[in-house]
């Protein structure tokens, strides 16, 4: 009766969010599950960001408002590229949408024609096939696994690309993996890039301040200014401000395709909510140090995590450099289970050990699950207490 379109019966609902609802599902039938399958900071968004919204309402600041965003958010998004990435650009050179999910979303709408191919590293976040796929591109995967941090390297960027490649995805630190690209590795990265102007470098940079590794922030921008003119950087306030709700990304690139980008909002979505730009204003122009103690936790987590993680019999997993996830490898436990796959094992963590998580499958690498440690410690804990319990049970 109902026969949808093409478009729509070529994508699958978001794993990630599916995995967060069947949690809540036994949560609510009064199962004591622990949820792990979140992306979302735990924190509260900052006071001074609320604050900064609900004067915002009492101001009027409640209407349409540029398309593109209001004027002193995206100074505000210039000054932040000037001052953490030394990156340069113009107020037309920058779009604020609604989240980072729909900035990409806008992008690849304007780039893409149908047949055109997408290059995304796997392990990928769970949205960029989809979304390539809602537009009619295809999406091409280069496998990058755990003994290579998950990363992809020059030549492996060097093979896939072909006369029909129009897009690079780049994702560090990347969620699921948590692992980032050093600069030499984007440097590499770049030389080949440089062999093929017609591909165009999207990088989500949505985790940048959640980092802890050694080496400070680099996005490919920031390691080669000559490819500036066909990269666009992707971020948002979801993450680092722990402002998911509110939904404010932005992205910056050359002025026809910020341009174009707009134009496809203008006829979609129209501009953001505004309460939500004077709070993501607010997030950008505030106290920069609120971070500085969601980092340490997240930091503290992951030590305990990995660690804890390495001592259950058939998991594997490498310490990462940010993001508030981890990446195990599973195949023993799949295997000394009896579980056909990792979105079995998942199931049957879920429904016997009560901790959910989201499997390796669902960012195109089987034989993983991914742990969001986006909880307390001790929540934390009482997970690997569980999970450890499942995994040396006899079947
Ligand atoms: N990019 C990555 C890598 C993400 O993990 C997410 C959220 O999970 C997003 C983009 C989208 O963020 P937002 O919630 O602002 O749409």
């Amino acid at each position: 009766k109902y026969q949808l379109s093409d478009r729509v019966n070529a994508i699958q609902p978001s794993p990630t969010l599916a995995v967060s609802q069947k949690a809540a599902e036994l949560k609510a039938a009064g199962h004591d599950v622990i949820g792990l399958g979140v992306g979302e900071p735990d924190f509260d968004t900052p006071e001074f960001v609320k604050v900064a919204a609900k004067a915002a309402i009492d101001a009027g600041h409640t209407k349409y408002t540029a398309v593109d965003g209001i004027p002193q958010l995206k100074q505000a998004v210039i000054n932040k590229f000037k001052r953490d990435n030394g990156l340069d650009y113009e107020l037309s050179e920058i779009l604020i949408s609604a989240g980072g999910k729909h900035s990409i979303f806008n992008l690849l709408s304007a780039w893409l024609n149908p047949g055109d191919e997408v290059l995304i590293p796997a392990p990928y976040w769970v949205s960029y096939p989809d979304m390539s796929l809602l537009v009619g591109a295809v999406p091409k995967f280069i496998e990058a696994g755990i003994e290579q941090r998950y990363k992809i390297t020059a030549s492996q960027l060097d093979q896939a690309i072909t006369d029909k490649t129009r897009l690079l995805f780049l994702n560090s630190p990347s969620n699921p993996t948590g692992t980032a690209y050093t600069k030499a590795e984007l440097e590499a990265l770049a030389d080949v890039l440089r062999k093929h102007p017609q591909v165009l470098i999207a990088t989500d940079d949505m985790y940048e301040h959640i980092l802890w590794s050694d080496e400070s922030f680099h996005n490919i921008a920031m390691v080669a200014p000559d490819l500036k003119d066909r990269i666009v950087v992707l971020s948002g306030v979801s993450k680092a401000y722990a402002m998911t709700g509110w939904r404010i990304g932005y992205a910056a690139g050359p002025k026809p395709l910020i341009a174009a980008m707009k134009k496809i909002q203008s006829q979609s979505t129209s501009n953001p909510a505004s309460i939500s730009q004077y709070a993501a204003l607010a997030a950008l122009e505030g106290d920069q140090s609120i971070m500085t103690t969601m980092v340490n936790a997240f930091k503290e987590r992951h030590d305990y995590l990995v660690d804890a993680l390495n001592k259950i019999p058939g998991m594997k997993c490498i310490a990462g450099d940010g993001t508030f996830y981890t990446f195990a490898n599973i195949d023993s436990l799949i295997n000394a289970k009896g579980a056909s796959s990792d979105v079995e094992l998942c199931e049957m963590l879920l429904n016997e050990a009560k901790v959910a998580l989201v499997p390796g499958s669902a960012f195109g690498a089987p034989g993983h699950c991914r742990f969001s440690f986006a909880c307390s410690l001790d929540t934390l804990k009482e997970a690997v207490r569980r999970i450890s319990e499942f995994a040396s049970k006899e079947n």
